[in-house]
């Protein structure tokens, strides 16, 4: 049944407040609670953004966005779609990690939805409670590693929140199949623990076995009661990241942003760096500082690129080097941890200055969550050893990244291609701006889960991450090269994600890995799927 009068209001996914029409106002029996002048959607949005820009804090602008997608959501993403480049750092990083970090305290609205180990054995139970029955994308933590964070526990909740934002935002997915999720099976950070306001489940994490359990019966929980959905995992520690991805990755449909999102995004900043240094990446060699989750799994992809491009596994291995905290990861290193393993070479070790010296890597990846690692002799080293040497400084949050865009430039005497995980601003340099790209997950993440739910896909292999990455590098254009970008302008999000799923939904068809038979036209079926949110 329609709803009507104040209900109207009260409904998110209906309201337009001031922009309901003398006829609605009438039909919906809404005349006397709204003001008289009719606002296009167009006004209010221009109200929006004064409202934002007035807040002082971003962590103000991040709690007045959050409660106009509690009051009127259409308005709220046209809003971000619309001004997506000032926007993101306020739903997505950085902010969000301090709204996190906050969430307890600044609890207003309830969203999102929890799991926690009092719903053992009833997960499917719990999941039918979700108003919302044709759930067809679910971002899911454990709150256990946010950003760079740590241990969040149930504060966590407001990076699947973020991301789904992304997902309506970026990729065109109707808020009405997001479903954001935190496990929240307790947490090991004390001061949670003591903090009389925190909202979580107020105990330690359980230990592993018990914590499996958990994770299996939410998995089969999903395929029972969302069978259609796509589960990306977010934020979880790294040996539980890759224990997860391992299981189920080819029983259903789910991926690990951390690391295949990550993966995706550095391999197409890689491809395009190629057209700017002339190099060919089947001969690269590739060096990452830090040899965690982030790392192996840009290693892993680059290996599948590697292969594509001709390589055997083996060929492709011996171009990937890893320095971790103990140096070079070469058999004697101390700290191989099992996802290292495939990638420890046979080779003295040595700490990593010297290791640039002697391996000569034409790419550096900084991974480390260590910032300023990445010094002038590392940089110099760098320009040593190649005449346009990559560099990607891709710790986040800003303070951990390895160098910043000014030093890299300036060190290099404007000779490195850079790009990094956190924003930087444009650089200028004898009379030459250099615009640093941002390697980030949402040019990734949102087109992927397009594909997968217009597609119907039954899970996601490897092979989609390297279409994606290719797909991406694609939408690079001359005029960002030239000033030094290896990726797109943000506020072209849209059309990247919609080119993006185009080419993961045809590549998914070919493998036979959709619900759904091939249409005629594959851009025509991504394009009906799209929402929008203009009224
Ligand atoms: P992680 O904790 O799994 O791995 C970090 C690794 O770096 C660990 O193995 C650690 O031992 C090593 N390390 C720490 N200090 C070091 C040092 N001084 N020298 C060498 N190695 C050192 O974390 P992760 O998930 O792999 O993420 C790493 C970083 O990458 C984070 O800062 C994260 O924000 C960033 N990241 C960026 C993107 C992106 O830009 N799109 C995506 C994912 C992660």
């Amino acid at each position: 049944m329609e709803k009507k009068g104040i209900e109207v209001l009260k409904d998110p996914r209906q309201n337009k407040s001031t922009a309901f029409t003398v006829e609605e106002k009438e039909r919906l029996e809404l005349r006397g609670l709204l003001p008289y002048f009719v606002s296009s959607q167009e006004i209010q949005k221009q109200r929006v953004i004064e409202n934002i820009r007035r807040k002082e804090s971003n962590i103000e602008k991040y709690i007045f966005l959050s409660a106009l997608q509690d009051r009127n959501e259409r308005l709220f993403y046209r809003t971000v779609m619309d001004f997506l480049p000032e926007l993101l750092p306020i739903i997505y990083t950085p902010t969000v990690g301090e709204a996190c970090q906050k969430f307890s305290h600044i609890y207003r609205a309830d969203k999102g939805f929890y799991i926690t180990p009092e719903d053992k054995g009833s997960i499917a139970e719990v999941l039918a409670n979700w108003p919302d029955k044709d759930v067809r994308i679910i971002v899911v933590t454990d709150g256990s590693r946010i950003l760079g964070l740590g241990d969040l526990g149930c504060n966590g909740i407001g990076i699947p929140i973020g991301k789904l934002s992304l997902y309506v935002a970026g990729g065109g997915i109707d808020p009405e199949h997001c479903m954001p999720i935190m496990l929240d099976v307790g947490t090991d950070n004390e001061a949670l623990l003591d903090d009389l306001l925190y909202v979580g489940y107020p105990h330690k994490r359980p230990p592993q076995e018990e914590y499996d359990e958990i994770i299996d019966e939410f998995i089969y929980a999903v395929q029972k009661q969302f069978p259609k959905a796509l589960i990306q995992f977010e934020d979880f520690i790294t040996p539980n990241a890759y224990r997860i991805l391992e299981k189920y990755q080819d029983k259903v449909l789910c991926f690990n942003d951390d690391i295949q999102g990550t993966a995706a995004v550095a391999l197409a900043g890689i491809y395009s760096s190629m057209k700017i240094t002339g190099g060919q990446f089947k001969n690269q060699t590739i060096m990452f500082l830090g040899a965690g989750s982030a790392a192996t799994g840009i290693g892993d992809l680059i290996v599948h690129a590697l292969m594509a491009e001709g390589h055997t596994e083996e060929e492709a291995l011996r171009q990937l080097w890893f320095v971790d905290i103990n140096g070079l990861l070469v058999n004697e290193n101390p700290g191989i941890m099992p996802h290292n393993e495939r990638y420890v070479q046979d080779h003295p070790i040595l700490p990593f200055i010297e290791a640039i010296h002697s391996i000569k890597p034409n790419i550096l990846i900084g991974v480390s969550g260590a910032g300023g690692t990445f010094t002038k002799e590392v940089i110099e080293a760098m320009c040593e050893v190649n005449e346009r040497p990559v560099i990607f400084a891709l710790s986040n949050p800003t303070s951990k990244a390895e160098c910043t865009a000014s030093e890299a430039y300036t060190w290099s005497s404007g000779k490195a291609v850079f790009a990094s995980g956190s924003p930087f601003k444009p650089v200028t340099l004898d009379d030459k701006v250099f615009v640093p790209g941002q390697g980030n997950n949402a040019y990734i993440f949102p087109g992927i889960g397009l594909a997968a739910m217009a597609v119907e896909a039954k899970y996601l292999p490897d092979s989609v991450f390297l279409v994606a990455a290719a797909s991406l590098a694609r939408e690079v254009n001359p005029s960002d090269l030239e000033s030094g970008n290896v990726y797109p302008k943000m506020s072209n999000l849209r059309t990247i994600s919609f080119e993006i799923a185009i080419d993961v939904a045809n590549h998914l068809f070919d493998l036979g890995l959709t619900r759904i038979e091939k249409p005629l036209n594959v851009r025509t079926l991504i394009k009906s799927k799209m929402y929008d949110p203009t009224y």
